[in-house]
């Protein structure tokens, strides 16, 4: 029974790994430039420290956490970007990264602060009127912060959030960060 479960988990892993080679290399073929999110998988998946009001331990939000954590594991992101990393490099495609803040809380049409809690998955702008699901609009925001033109007038400087990494990691070494 154990052997089997093993068996399985392996066919599982081989299968999720297949998938994310397939992937990395549609998007390198179809792509010259990929801009991702510089993601910190590592701090995401950090537990929340224990919370103490009055002596009494009192709700840190783990629970809540814990089921993101899960599905980031599941999903393999950091396995996938680093698999992404190294097909692009073999066929010379750029990787940007860009930093990951505030990229869901700003519209990526007209760039006003549109704030979410992680649980709405549609993004709507009072400002420009755009509709559209959370994703895609973070989507096109971390192409045009990749491709710099988000550093128009529109975007006061005080709002750091145009980092586009200039000497990404994988194009010294290979690795990920
Ligand atoms: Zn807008």
């Amino acid at each position: 029974m154990l052997r089997a479960i093993s068996r399985l988990h392996q066919k599982i892993a081989r299968q999720r790994k297949d998938w994310h080679y397939n992937e990395a290399h549609r998007l390198v073929r179809n792509c010259d430039v990929l801009a991702i999110e510089d993601l910190k998988i590592r701090n995401m998946k950090r537990r929340n420290k224990p919370k103490k009001v009055d002596g009494v331990f009192v709700a840190n939000g783990q629970a809540s956490k814990s089921g993101i954590n899960k599905s980031w594991s599941d999903n393999g992101v950091a396995n996938f970007v680093q698999i992404l990393s190294q097909v692009a490099q073999k066929y010379g495609t750029r990787i940007i990264k860009v930093n990951p803040r505030g990229t869901s809380q700003y519209c990526s049409s007209c760039l006003n602060r549109v704030s979410k809690t992680l649980s709405e998955r549609w993004h709507y702008c009072d400002v420009c009127t755009l509709s559209c699901d959370r994703d895609y609009n973070s989507a096109v925001l971390i192409k045009k912060l990749a491709v710099g033109s988000s550093q128009d007038k529109k975007l006061p400087s005080k709002r750091k959030f145009a980092l586009v990494e200039k000497n990404p990691s994988h194009e010294r070494d290979g690795s990920v960060n």
